[in-house]
């Protein structure tokens, strides 16, 4: 059987490394898996001169699967966000981002065993691009929330509930405010909600959320918010169970999907050898899982755990002082101590 082909897009900042990490990872796993790897970003810019290549789209558009390292985007400038040019282009309409406490890592929470998943809309909202000068000194970004995405997100999170047996599902707006826009989301989520009568649901306005989120984060099971809400909340979340190296994600469409981390090219800590690559791992996870490799994400899965529950090796964001090689080739040695199959 010939190996099934991936995108690999390591990215800049820590991206690069990560994304080496992620790849021997998966290779340990046994995985048939082969990648074509592409450059997108400062580095295709410079090198091309398109900060998103055709050959990017081309290589997405042939495997329908992506693993991703972090994009630096230019700040108040310069070329647009590649992976939101992504996740338009393909229509990778929801991002999921399952937020889970590991064991051995030490938290403000530890003791709460969180398990929360997060669900983004990822296609509209304040990332439309849109943006205009009306007159000098006075800007407009237009927010834009349509029936269509806020439906398919909506139902993508209840289906997901309803499939995997979870409890309840917290809408996030700010429609006391936003009265169309937020309004819009939040009467799409409860006729989603209507239509799964088993999972309980409750809506809550954003600023709230993050008081709650905070003070009694075990409350919650499943969020569902838009975009821009999700990106922020989505960093709140990472940073009860321990922050941003460990926090994996997926971006879902209905023919493609794209697997990366919540976290971006950290430029504070890249080309040391330092980043924690357990986040992109964990999005390997769920990208093995998506392609039907199950034994494998279990392997992988299963491997992360043991090194975080040993607690012998960490990289510097969790206290420790392992580089990302060394953090990897502990991940790979707990591979290969437990027999495939
Ligand atoms: P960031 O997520 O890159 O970093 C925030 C903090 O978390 C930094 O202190 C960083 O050192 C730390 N951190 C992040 N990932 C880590 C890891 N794996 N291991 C250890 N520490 C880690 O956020 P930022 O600095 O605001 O953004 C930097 C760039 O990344 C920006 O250009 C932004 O646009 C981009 N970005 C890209 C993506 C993406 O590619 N999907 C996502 C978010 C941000």
């Amino acid at each position: 059987m010939s190996a099934r082909a991936i995108t690999l897009i390591p990215g800049d900042g820590i991206g690069p490394e990560v994304a080496h990490a992620t790849a021997r990872a998966i290779a340990a796993t046994g995985a048939s898996v082969e990648f074509d790897t592409v450059e997108a970003g400062s580095v295709a810019l410079a090198r091309t001169g398109k900060f998103l290549p055709d050959e990017v789209m081309e290589s997405v558009q042939r495997t329908g699967v992506a693993l991703k390292g972090p994009i630096t985007t230019p700040i108040g400038g310069g070329f647009p966000s590649v992976n939101v040019a992504l996740r338009k282009h393909f229509d990778l309409y929801a991002n999921f981002r399952p937020v889970r406490a590991l064991p051995g890592v030490e938290t403000r929470f530890s003791d709460l065993n969180l398990d929360m998943v997060i669900f983004r809309e990822n296609t509209e909202d304040l990332y439309s691009g849109l943006e205009h000068e009306v007159v000098p000194g006075v800007v407009e970004s237009l927010k834009i929330i349509t029936e269509k995405a806020s439906l398919r997100i909506a139902r993508y999170a209840f289906g997901w509930a309803q499939r995997e047996g979870r409890k309840k599902i917290s809408v996030i707006h700010k429609a006391n405010i936003m009265k169309m826009s937020d309004g819009l989301f939040l009467r799409c989520a409860q006729q989603a909600a209507a239509e799964h009568p088993q999972i309980e649901h409750e809506e809550l306005i954003v600023d709230n959320t993050c008081l709650q989120l905070v003070m009694r984060p075990e409350t919650f099971d499943i969020l569902l918010l838009e975009n821009l809400y999700g990106d922020i909340v989505s960093d709140l979340c990472a940073g009860l169970v321990g922050g941003l190296g460990l926090v994996p994600a997926a971006n879902l469409g209905d023919s493609h999907a794209i697997f990366e981390a919540v976290h971006g090219s950290a430029p504070d800590i890249a080309g040391q050898n330092a980043a924690n690559p357990t986040a992109l791992m964990q999005s390997a996870v769920l990208m093995l899982r998506h392609l039907g490799e199950r034994d494998a994400a279990a392997r992988l899965e299963q491997a992360i755990l043991r090194v975080y529950a040993a607690g012998q090796v960490r990289t510097r964001d969790l206290g420790g002082n392992a580089s990302t090689t060394e953090f990897t080739d502990a991940v790979v040695a707990a591979m290969e101590a437990v027999p495939v199959g």
